[in-house]
């Protein structure tokens, strides 16, 4: 957009003293965690340490293995990026999540699942793949009413 515009005084300058490096200086917006490659957005207890999702969840002898995990598991977030990015049409990100998990097909999305919902047990899922989370996610399914789900129990 604006490759042409020369740097600013102010810009040369804190290049110089090496501010913005992201090779001298970690990004201050990163998850606490030693080597996460999350950005941290959770500070429990007021601490001034923000953590990811993932590693505000689990005691801190638990996150090299969780960030372990969420390197493991970096290509789930790339699906997930994806399907938040594809149109809002229904059979846009359908048809994205679908190819995303060719290999497994129990991730595909529900029938009922909005993409709202989907995403979110897509992150939940990740939690749990990168042991954060006890308990495998199944679909998020719409609210519904009462006689609804006695109709669908039936
Ligand atoms: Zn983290």
């Amino acid at each position: 957009m604006n490759a042409t515009k020369p740097r600013s005084a102010r810009k040369i300058a804190e290049e110089a003293a090496g501010f913005g490096s992201s090779a001298t200086a970690p990004d201050p917006r990163s998850c606490g965690a030693n080597g996460c490659p999350q950005l941290g957005s959770i500070d429990l207890g007021g601490s001034g340490r923000f953590l990811c999702a993932c590693h505000a969840m689990v005691p801190s002898d638990r996150w090299p293995a969780v960030t372990q995990g969420i390197r493991d598991y970096g290509w789930m977030l790339d699906i997930i990026r994806n399907v938040k990015a594809a149109g809002a049409s229904d059979l846009q990100w359908r048809k994205v999540a679908m190819l995303g998990w060719s290999v497994e097909p129990e991730m595909v999305p529900h029938a009922q699942e909005t993409k709202a919902l989907y995403v979110a047990r897509l992150l939940q899922d990740f939690e749990h793949r990168v042991g954060a989370r006890a308990t495998k996610p199944q679909p998020l399914l719409p609210q519904r009413t009462w006689p609804a789900m006695q109709g669908a129990a039936a």
